[in-house]
C-alpha cells in the first residue's frame, strides 16, 4: 500500500489573457497601498502595462534583478524600498526578478505579488537560492512564499524562442524529479504528468509559431503545475547538479537545465523503470531519457554543455561539488557515475 505526507503552499492564483487588468485589485487585497514594482530588460512594454494597471499605487521601481539573486543587488533594491517606503513588492519577469522579490520579502516581511514571464515556476515555491561571495546557498521558509501570482499569458507572448524551449524544459525538469521524489505522493504525480504533456504539446508549436497564444497558455500551465511540483516534493540529483553548475560555474539557469535532463533520466532510467514508462506516455515517445534529448535537439534547442561554456576541466571539480553530501535519488550518487554523466552531457551525446 502506498503510503505519502502531502502538504501544500497556500498561494492565489489569478491566470489568463488580460489577467494584469486585475493587479491592482490583487494589491489592494493584500492591503498596500504603495508597491514598489520590479522589472528587468527587455519587458518595457509589459511593464508600461503594469505601471498603468498600478495607477498611484506605484511608489517606486528597482529593474537590477541578476541570475542566482547576488546579495549585493538585494542590498540595493532594499535601499531603493525603503527610501520609498513601500509596503508591498509586485514583481514582473522571470526567476531572477522573482529570486529579488523573495530575497526582499525574506528581509521586510512585506507581501509579494508576482507576474511571472518565463516558465521558471519560482512564484509558487518558498524557496530561494542567494549567491554570496561565488556560492549560492538555498533557503526554505514560509516568508519566501509570494502570497500572490498573476498569471498573464500575453507577458510571455515576447519571450524569445530559444528561451522558451530552455525555460519549458526547466518546468519539465521539475516535474520529471517530482515523479521520482522520495516525496512523491498522488497529487503531486498527477500535476508533473499534466504539466510533461502539456509541454511536449506545446513547445513545438510554440518552434512553428512563438506568438500562439494557446499554447502560451498551455505552456503557462504548465509551468504553474511544475512549479507546485517543486515547492511540494524534495527534488533530486537533477537539481543538484543545476545548482552546482550554475552557483560554480556561472552557466545559465534554464539552458543547463536542458542540456542535463536526458543525461540524469538515463541516469536513474533503471532505478525508476515506472517512472520512466509514465514519462514516456506523457512525452508520447518510447523512451523517456533519448524522448526528452530528442525532443529539445528537434526545437533546436542546446544539448551540450561545452556549449554553454562549461570548461571540461571543471567536469571532475562539478562531480566532487554535487556529490559532497548526501541527497535523496532513485540511483545512489558516486563522484564516478556524476563524472561519467557530465561527460555524456559535454559532449552532448544521445542518451541510449
Ligand atoms: P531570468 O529571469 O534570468 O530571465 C532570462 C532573460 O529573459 C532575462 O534577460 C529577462 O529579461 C528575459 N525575459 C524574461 N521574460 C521575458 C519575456 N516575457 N520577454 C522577453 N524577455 C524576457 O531567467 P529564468 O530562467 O526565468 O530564471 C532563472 C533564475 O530563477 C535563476 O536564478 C534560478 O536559480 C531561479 N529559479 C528559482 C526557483 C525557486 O524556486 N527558487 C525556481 C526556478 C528558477
Amino acid at each position: 500500500m502506498r503510503t505519502f505526507v502531502y502538504t501544500s503552499h497556500p498561494s492565489r492564483v489569478v491566470f489568463g489573457s488580460g489577467a494584469v487588468d486585475r493587479l491592482r485589485q490583487e494589491v489592494e487585497r493584500l492591503g498596500c497601498d504603495r508597491v514598489l514594482l520590479l522589472s528587468g530588460p527587455h519587458l518595457e512594454a509589459a511593464t508600461a502595462r503594469v505601471r498603468e494597471a498600478l495607477g498611484g499605487r506605484l511608489a517606486a521601481e528597482f529593474g537590477g534583478a541578476a541570475m542566482h539573486t547576488p546579495v549585493e543587488v538585494t542590498e540595493q533594491a532594499l535601499a531603493v524600498l525603503r527610501e520609498s517606503s513601500a509596503d508591498g513588492i509586485v514583481a514582473l519577469g522571470g526567476g531572477s526578478t522573482t529570486g529579488l522579490s523573495k530575497a526582499l520579502a525574506l528581509r521586510t516581511g512585506l507581501p509579494q505579488v508576482i507576474l511571472p514571464t518565463t516558465y521558471a515556476g519560482s512564484e509558487v515555491t518558498p524557496v530561494l537560492g542567494e549567491t554570496r561571495d561565488g556560492r549560492k546557498v538555498t533557503q526554505s521558509s514560509p516568508e519566501i512564499l509570494p502570497e500572490t501570482v498573476v498569471y498573464d499569458v500575453d507577458f510571455t507572448l515576447t519571450l524569445p524562442l530559444p528561451l522558451t524551449i530552455t525555460s519549458g524544459v526547466n518546468a519539465l525538469a521539475h516535474a520529471v524529479e517530482a515523479l521520482y521524489s522520495a516525496d512523491a505522493n498522488p497529487v503531486t504525480d498527477r500535476q508533473a504528468l499534466d504539466a510533461i504533456s502539456l509541454v511536449a504539446r506545446s513547445l513545438p508549436r510554440l518552434a512553428e509559431n512563438p506568438a500562439d497564444g494557446e499554447a502560451r497558455a498551455d505552456l503557462l500551465h504548465a509551468a504553474w503545475l511544475a512549479g507546485i511540483c517543486l515547492a511540494t516534493v524534495g527534488m533530486g540529483l537533477h537539481h543538484k547538479l543545476c545548482h552546482t553548475l550554475g552557483g560554480s560555474f556561472d552557466l545559465p539557469h534554464a539552458p543547463t537545465h536542458t542540456v542535463v535532463l536526458p543525461h540524469v533520466m538515463a541516469y536513474n532510467a533503471e532505478a525508476a523503470p515506472d517512472v520512466m514508462r509514465r514519462i514516456a506516455d506523457a512525452l508520447g515517445v518510447p523512451d523517456a531519457p533519448s524522448g526528452m534529448y530528442d525532443l529539445v535537439a528537434s526545437l533546436g534547442g542546446p544539448t551540450s554543455l561545452r556549449d554553454l561554456g562549461m570548461p571540461q576541466a571543471g567536469l571532475d571539480r562539478a562531480a566532487e561539488l554535487a556529490t559532497s553530501t548526501p541527497y535523496p535519488n532513485p540511483r545512489p550518487v558516486t563522484a564516478e557515475g556524476i563524472t561519467e554523466l557530465l561527460t555524456e552531457a559535454w559532449h552532448g551525446r544521445r542518451p541510449e
